[in-house]
């Protein structure tokens, strides 16, 4: 791949969202962030499979960050995420990328913590949720949380959240977001369950894998 292929400035992001990339210290896109990102940009549905560490957290945040509407106060994107841990990196890092746009909220919603905190955080207006298949579902069940104008989704660290035995969560989960989303799987390995997942609750996802350098 060549320089070029891997430059940010390649994708269609404001200028805003490129001069904050260079702020971050992120001068080129990693090779999953380039395999994905093109894709992920035209709204196609995707599974992207590369080890720890290689960035896929910014490949799926700039793609939801692009589809969001910030004057829109309704729940555009979720993210969701195998532990309390992974969803408070996620957070961080959408808001990290976020900065150049205009107030985007993100709601971080794991078990752990008390119900109510979290729901005076949605009824005060949430962009993005990102959190655990079960908090959310519990979230889902009480009414907190409207998902109908969400436009992507985002299965995170799938393999894990698999071997945790969240795919009942993550199927009810989905099967709340409108059909015609985004729906963007993200894992450092591609185990049965992966397939099964997106036959369900994909549309003509696109593979990108990025193999492992050592
Ligand atoms: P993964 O989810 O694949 O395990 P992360 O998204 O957590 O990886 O990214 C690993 C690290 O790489 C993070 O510290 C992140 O800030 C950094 N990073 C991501 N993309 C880039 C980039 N294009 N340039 C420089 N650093 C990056
Ligand atoms: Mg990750």
């Amino acid at each position: 791949m060549t320089t070029d292929t891997n430059d940010f400035g390649t994708l269609p992001l404001s200028p805003q969202a490129l001069a904050n990339l260079t702020q971050l210290g992120y001068t080129r896109m990693t090779p999953i962030q380039a395999a994905a990102l093109p894709l992920a940009l035209l709204g196609k549905d995707l599974i992207a499979q590369a080890k720890t560490g290689s960035g896929k957290t910014a490949a799926f945040a700039l793609a939801l960050l692009a589809n969001l509407n910030a004057r829109r106060f309704a729940v555009q994107a979720m993210v969701l995420c195998p532990t309390r841990e992974l969803a408070d990196q996620v957070t961080t890092e959408i808001r990290r990328l976020a900065r150049a746009e205009e107030n985007i909220k993100v709601v971080t919603l794991c078990g752990g913590v008390a119900l109510r905190g979290q729901t005076a955080s949605l009824e005060h207006g949430a962009h993005v949720v990102v959190g655990t298949p079960g908090r959310i579902m519990d979230h889902l069940e009480r009414g907190n949380l409207d998902l109908a104008a969400l436009n992507t989704l985002v299965l995170d660290e799938a393999d894990r959240m698999l071997d945790m035995g969240f795919f009942d969560d993550i199927a009810k989960v989905a099967r709340q977001c409108p059909a015609n989303r985004q729906t963007l799987l993200f894992s450092a390995t591609y185990p049965e369950g992966i397939a099964k997942l997106s036959q369900q609750f994909m549309k003509a996802p696109q593979q990108v894998t990025v193999q492992a350098q050592h």
